[in-house]
């Protein structure tokens, strides 16, 4: 079976999607691993570190494309190198599939089965191959890596000759895998963390970490099957907003990473709020890609309002983009691995397994994840 492995092409994305350690797994599995030419240079893999282990380099992206059973890469497809694809053929990626609508069609048409990772059940089983968790919780790293470099402040208290300083406040707004790691990145760091989410199972984890949890009472709120938080009413963001008003106005350093699955982000701090925190204090909104948690943040720009400074940089996983890659490759390898059948040495797309159920977009020329249509149908 041929497994094609691709070179990321997207602007400025230097994480590889497939690292030589995975490499050579799936080569040990007895697939026939093809490697794109100068797919790991985002991390300094050479071509020679692939065919170390046993993968083909091939120059020719349009060769990969048609030959390949397997498709495996970081970001979605380019639309127009789906009609190149073998029918058939297996491709694996992030998709954004509710945004991302003529590719979805495109992959149906061509009769591509399209794996959406992002549509991998947030279940026990998937736990090793869930790239949202493994790149959201580097991502909640450096957030809080990028909001120091920014302020003016330090984050622990220290006890010196000169007078003693004082802990940071840092508030996290969202504690889903991004916000945990926020929360405990930061307290190693010796700040004091505030935190809040809607979803009230999460108060035990923010305590937990030795955070405090902000309660706000928003009425009834709710979560999917799947742990994601349902939306808010208008009434219920007001009440939030008015809630949290106090601790983002304390706060040195705001960290917003509130999401909706399929929809764009809530918008939660507004101008007002920012007008009350100290200047020189730092929001970074990590939602920036999906609509912003924050008024006036911009993608991939600092920008300062009111003399707070508003991060909006992209792709946060990215700026640790070694770490980033061999977690997202150990995901893809784990993916291929788990439903790789060693008897055939082929892999099995079992349409009745959850994860496949969830994840796969389209299959045989029709849309498939019935998660994906009830989603879309709304
Ligand atoms: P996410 O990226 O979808 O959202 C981030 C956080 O924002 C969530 O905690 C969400 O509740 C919160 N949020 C949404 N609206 C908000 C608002 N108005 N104010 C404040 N916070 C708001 O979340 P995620 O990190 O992808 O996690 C989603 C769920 O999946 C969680 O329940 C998590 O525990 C679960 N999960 C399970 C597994 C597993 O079992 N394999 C793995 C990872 C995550």
């Amino acid at each position: 079976m041929k497994i094609a492995v691709l070179k990321e092409t997207h602007p400025g994305e230097t994480r590889v999607p497939l690292v030589p350690a995975t490499a050579e797994k799936l080569v040990k599995l007895g697939a026939e691993l093809l490697v794109e030419a100068e797919t790991g240079a985002g991390c300094r893999f050479t071509d020679d570190h692939y065919s170390a282990v046993g993968a083909r380099i091939e120059t020719s992206r349009e060769t990969l494309l048609r030959e390949a059973d397997i498709i495996l890469r970081l970001r979605k497809p380019p639309l127009e190198e789906v009609a190149l694809m073998r029918q058939g053929a297996i491709h694996v990626s992030y998709l954004d599939p509710f945004n991302e609508l003529e590719l979805v069609d495109a992959l149906q048409q061509a009769g591509v089965s399209a794996i959406s990772l992002e549509m991998i059940p947030r279940s026990t089983i998937a736990q090793k191959m869930d790239v949202l968790s493994s790149q959201a919780n580097l991502g909640g790293y450096i957030s809080v890596i990028l909001g120091i470099s920014e302020m003016q402040k330090i984050l622990p208290m220290m006890t010196t000759p000169a007078g003693t300083i004082k802990p940071a406040k840092v508030f996290i707004i969202g504690v889903g895998v991004a916000g945990l790691q926020a929360i405990a990145t930061a307290k190693r760091l010796g700040a004091r963390v505030e935190a809040f989410d809607t979803r009230p199972v999460v108060e035990e984890q923010v305590k937990s970490l030795g955070a405090k949890f902000v309660k706000i009472d928003l009425g009834e709120t709710g979560q999917t099957k799947d742990g994601y938080a349902t939306q808010l009413t208008p009434e219920q963001v007001q009440l939030q907003k008015e809630g949290m008003a106090k601790a983002c106005a304390q706060a040195d350093l705001v960290i917003t990473t509130a999401q909706l699955f399929g929809r764009k982000a809530p918008r939660l701090v507004d101008q007002a709020m920012i007008s009350q925190m100290r200047p020189g204090s730092v929001i970074v909104d990590m939602a920036v890609e999906s609509g912003g948690n924050v008024e006036g943040s911009v993608l991939d720009e600092v920008v300062e309002i009111a003399g707070v400074k508003i991060i909006g940089w992209g792709n946060l996983p990215g700026k640790v983009a070694l770490t980033a890659s061999e977690m997202y490759s150990a995901n893809l390898g784990n993916f291929i691995t788990h439903f790789w059948d060693k008897d055939t040495q082929q892999f099995q797309l079992n349409l009745e397994d959850d994860i496949i159920k969830g994840a796969l977009i389209t299959h045989q020329g029709a849309l498939f994840s019935e998660m994906y249509k009830n989603i879309m149908k709304k």
